[in-house]
């Protein structure tokens, strides 16, 4: 299958790579096995690789005769890959290989992600790595570990474990785009301490769900204005409040600190009396979101469901300061680029909501490709936060790469790719992370960097699909690019 797939397909040796690895199952965090082969095809080529302790490897690929003298170039790919299945498909991300085929122009896995990002990556430095016909300087192909769940590989790098001044990172997604830039980025978790009191009289007990929303990453989607589940549901909680005596029960939503929330519910006490009033409100606001939502999220719903069980509610103190809270919390873009069309520089996103003993949890969290500016909206976050008397957590975070317009591997870069194909590069950033900047970081912040790859379709879902003929254009540019700045 995986064999008929890619027979015929150019480069051989690209897709010949990626039909190994596929083999391999390797998962983030489950990349002991791909990194063997790694080593093992290394130590068959002749090259010699050294490996870190959190597992990353690098391969080193000697400069051809004559050109000893030319700056070290390092190669960088990421060897994990993210596990997802349709819930029909019987597959076990531990044992099984990938198992792909060709549709048209495009190869994809059946009803698995595929692995292309950053497979194809993997295969293509491999293929560079044993190409002999290559003029080039001395290489240091870098094989990172968990970039999906945690960037703990390019987190770890060890300063010296890669020496070369020019880096080209082969993960990002859109052929015929050279990147230059990412956002950095960190969590901010607070807690809003709350008291509890019994609730007494004749009460009708209530959950108030949003549903119907669009979400998407917190990163690459922050910018199309899709409601917030968790926005919403606060705004519903309002609108009832200033109607009835509400007790607030408990309040639930979101799932990942990345993922915009879709869906979010509260359990509210009222006066039996007014289920009624409840009822109405629900419907205005469910009336006004479809207005102000229609276009990003038209499925929006705000639905009203009773339940028996009354229990202890916060006391009118602790509702003021979890609703202010909630309302009060900045969501979505705060800055656009001045340097890059189109990029988002700066961006929070409410992520998640529960309630548990020790009060209400909101996880929160930041990006930004300027330092300083992911600094401020922590900052403004917590400080909303805190004025509710919440304690705040703030997560250590990983650093932007902040883009660099004057760079002489990007002049380098955008020049061998007019040349080869008669027209410009485009030159773009993006919203969500690489392991670019953080890398560079840890090596001393001076690496010329930049960032391109083939063109894949839905990554990180089983529609995940890399797009054939771009991994040939990207392949070649590739080879060109290394021998260019030899
Ligand atoms: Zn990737």
């Amino acid at each position: 299958m995986n064999e008929e797939a890619i027979q015929g397909l150019k480069p051989e040796r690209v897709w010949h790579y990626f039909r190994e690895i596929s083999a391999i199952p390797r998962g983030s965090k489950n990349e002991k096995a791909v990194l063997e082969y790694i080593k093992k095809t290394a130590a068959a080529m002749g090259l010699k690789a050294k490996q870190d302790k959190v597992g990353n490897v690098v391969v080193f690929k000697p400069a051809t005769p004559g050109k000893e003298g030319s700056t070290t170039v390092v190669l960088q790919v990421h060897t994990d890959m993210v596990c997802e299945k349709n819930r029909d498909v019987q597959h076990d991300f531990l044992k099984d290989g990938i198992k792909f085929h060709r549709e048209g122009n495009y190869i994809k896995a059946d009803g698995t992600t595929l692995g292309s990002d950053d497979g194809i990556g993997v295969a293509s430095l491999l293929a560079l790595l044993e190409d002999k016909s290559l003029v080039h300087g001395p290489i240091e192909g870098l094989f990172t570990i968990d970039e999906e769940t945690g960037l703990t590989g390019a987190n770890h790098i060890e300063p010296g474990f890669i020496t070369g001044k020019i880096m080209m990172n082969l993960d990002s997604e859109e052929e015929g785009v050279l990147y230059i830039g990412c956002a950095g980025g960190l969590d901010t978790t607070m807690t809003v301490p709350v008291k509890r009191k019994a609730v007494t009289g004749k009460v009708a007990v209530l959950n108030v769900m949003i549903r119907g929303l669009k979400g998407g990453h917190s990163g690459v989607d922050i910018h199309l204005g899709r409601a917030n589940a968790l926005k919403l549901l606060t705004r519903t909680l309002m609108a009832i409040d200033a109607k009835t005596k509400m007790r607030l029960v408990s309040l639930e939503g979101g799932s990942k600190h990345n993922a915009i929330p879709r869906e979010a519910e509260a359990t509210i006490a009222i006066p039996a009396a007014d289920e009624a009033k409840v009822a109405k409100v629900a419907a205005e606001c469910e009336a006004a979101f479809k207005n102000a939502f229609g276009t990003t999220d038209p499925d929006v719903k705000v639905l009203v469901e009773k339940v028996k069980k009354v229990k202890p509610a916060f006391d009118d103190k602790s509702k003021a300061a979890v609703l202010g809270v909630l309302d009060a919390l900045p969501h979505g873009v705060i800055r656009m680029s001045s340097d890059i069309p189109d990029l988002v520089e700066t961006s929070t996103n409410v992520a998640v909501l529960k309630t548990s003993a020790a009060g209400v949890t909101i996880v929160t969290s930041q990006r930004s490709s300027i330092e300083s500016e992911k600094d401020m909206i922590a900052a403004q976050v917590a400080s909303v936060g805190r004025l509710a008397g919440a304690k705040i957590k703030p997560s250590d975070g990983y650093p932007g790469w902040q883009p660099n317009v004057n760079s002489a591997v990007l002049a380098r870069g955008k020049e061998v790719y007019r040349n080869m194909y008669g027209k410009e590069p485009a030159v773009k950033a993006i919203h969500a992370g690489l392991e670019c900047g953080i890398i560079n970081d840890r090596v001393g912040g001076d690496v010329d960097t930049i960032s391109f790859g083939p063109t894949i379709i839905g990554p990180h879902s089983p529609d995940e699909c890399v797009a054939i003929d771009s991994v040939e254009k990207f392949y070649r540019y590739l080879t060109e690019i290394v021998k260019s700045v030899a």
